[in-house]
């Protein structure tokens, strides 16, 4: 960078990757030479659609210092301390499971939760589902908010439900005020020059973009990295079966005491699951499946049907969805962020997340590089064992599942196109193995945790037949749990409702 001329990024998008990324790109450089625009096409629009985040968009919403009381109300925003998933596993005791976000409080009943997952694996009679041994299951169960009482200091882990219209419009002020550019255009063309890179973008009218640095966050169109540079793209369709999406609205859905929920709902539908998401002023449902098992008016039925509004006249959208990843984010001088760049379809709801770690690795990278390539090739190193590492665990959910009753989750259940990762994890399970030190020696543990796995496996029940097992010896130590439960019921005690949480932004 020299002094006199500003480094100019330019970013194709203005979905929730576009504009996610001017502003951490404008936080972050604030104070250098930094020009950034956002370039976006007001016909074409954005999916609208990825209105659950893990913790990690808390921690973007505290790096740029922007408060909840500013952001939340303005998009419809609830908040989230997990998953809970229904029908993956027809096993008696285990219709359902919650798959928490990570809570120092946790680690009281942990310990005893990964004792008596590995007493069951080695065939001991204990109770194991994880639901008792966390306290955000219970939470969730009561509609508590994620904020305790002043005298007790644990804080739980969150992240949110939000109108991803509405963040959108939230955040592209936002950058506004950080001195982001925006551009409404549309782009017909990529001038790529002799040296490889991308020296700018072309409109309808002709106009030009020039820029040093490229963010292609255009979408499922994929318009600069892949298209107009060739990035290889690589396709998951053999291990993810799931292609398409229909959505549909209810209205917001709240308890007598106005609560809404403060979990996302997985729930296992005929050829894929339905989301269930929780907003101030309306409910997100969609139904994510595949159209070789279901096709799209059946499956518009099915979710009008599990919703109770087969006579209702609210429209639904279809969405087509492309699951997979770019071999690499960053090729010559741009980086691919967002839909252009992978997607793993929305089970744990990461795509926002990888944006944002995107972004952040990106930054140091690019900074350590001198804003240069010198670091290229060990960020999209980085980037795609994310991605890989990510779409394992959302394999496991479709590999593991106990149910069997069509040929949607019979042939999730015997598809064999796993990676040597995952095929580890499922031995190391079944073989009664420390999971924990397993996670470590496939380094794999910065994208889903111990706790995480276990409570997929346990959860579903993945367990020796109930016939088989023999009662535990005192000697054996399994978990007291009547002093589990007496410790959650008071824990649980100290949370006020969601919506008194929401009521005092
Ligand atoms: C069914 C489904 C459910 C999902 N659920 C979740 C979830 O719960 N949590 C989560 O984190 N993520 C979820 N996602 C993913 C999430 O929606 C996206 O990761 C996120 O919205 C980012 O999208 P994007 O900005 O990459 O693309 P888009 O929102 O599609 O934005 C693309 C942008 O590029 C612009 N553009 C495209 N072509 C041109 C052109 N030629 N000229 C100018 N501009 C152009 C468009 O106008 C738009 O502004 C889900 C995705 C799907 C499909």
């Amino acid at each position: 960078m020299t002094a006199e001329k500003a480094f100019r990024f330019v970013i194709l998008g203005g979905g929730s990757a576009g504009w996610i990324t001017a502003n951490l790109f404008a936080h972050h450089w604030r104070g250098k030479n930094v020009e950034i625009q956002v370039v976006e096409s007001p016909d074409i629009g954005i999916i609208g659609v990825g209105e659950g985040s893990t913790p990690q968009l808390k921690a973007f919403f505290d790096q740029l210092n922007i408060s909840e009381s500013l952001w939340m109300p303005a998009c419809d925003a609830t908040y989230k301390i997990g998953i809970r998933f229904a029908g993956w596993s027809h096993k008696n005791g285990y219709d359902s499971y919650f798959h928490p976000f990570p809570a120092p409080l946790d680690m009281h009943s942990e310990p005893s939760f990964i004792r008596n997952a590995a007493m069951r694996r080695a065939g001991i009679d204990v109770p194991a589902h994880p639901d008792s041994f966390y306290l955000s299951p219970h939470l969730a169960a009561q509609r508590s908010g994620p904020h305790p009482s002043d005298n007790f200091p644990f804080e739980l882990s969150y992240g949110y439900h939000f109108d991803a219209y509405k963040l959108g419009d939230f955040l592209r002020g936002h950058a506004a005020s950080l001195g982001v550019r925006h551009i409404p255009m549309r782009i017909e063309d990529v001038i790529v020059g002799d040296d490889g890179n991308v020296d700018a973008l072309l409109g309808e009218e002709g106009q030009r973009i020039d820029g040093d640095f490229f963010v292609d966050c255009s979408g499922f169109r994929a318009i600069i990295n892949e298209k107009a540079l060739g990035a290889p793209y690589i396709p998951f369709a053999d291990n993810l079966f799931n292609n398409r999406a229909v959505v549909m609205p209810t209205p917001p859905d709240l308890d007598a005491a106005g609560s809404a929920a403060i979990a996302t709902g997985a729930t296992a539908m005929n050829a894929g699951w339905r989301w269930s998401i929780p907003l101030t002023q309306r409910h997100g449902n969609g139904y994510v499946y595949s159209d070789k098992y279901i096709d799209p008016d059946a499956a518009e039925t099915e979710l009008r049907a599990a919703l109770d509004m087969l006579d209702s006249d609210v429209s639904a959208r279809h969405l087509q969805m492309r699951v997979g990843r770019l071999a690499d984010s960053w090729s010559a001088n741009s980086l691919a962020m967002g839909l252009s760049q992978g997607f793993i379809e929305p089970l744990e709801a990461t795509a926002i997340h990888i944006v944002i770690a995107t972004a952040q690795q990106f930054m140091a990278a690019f900074d350590d590089g001198e804003f240069g390539p010198k670091n290229r090739d060990i960020f999209n190193q980085r980037i795609a064992a994310r991605y890989e590492g990510i779409r394992d665990y959302i394999v496991a959910h479709y590999r593991l599942n106990q149910r069997g009753d069509n040929d949607y989750w019979r042939d999730n259940a015997a598809n064999d196109h796993l990676s040597d990762n995952l095929k580890a994890m499922m031995t190391a399970w079944f073989t009664g193995k420390d999971m924990a030190a397993e996670i470590a020696r496939l380094n794999i543990g910065n994208y889903y945790g111990n706790i995480s796995w276990h409570c997929l496996f346990a959860g579903y029940g993945v367990f020796p037949d109930s016939r088989k097992l023999r009662a535990p010896l005192p000697h054996e130590g399994a978990a007291d749990m009547v002093k589990i439960a007496h410790f959650m019921a008071g824990a649980a005690r100290n949370f006020g409702s969601h919506k008194a949480s929401l009521d005092r932004l």
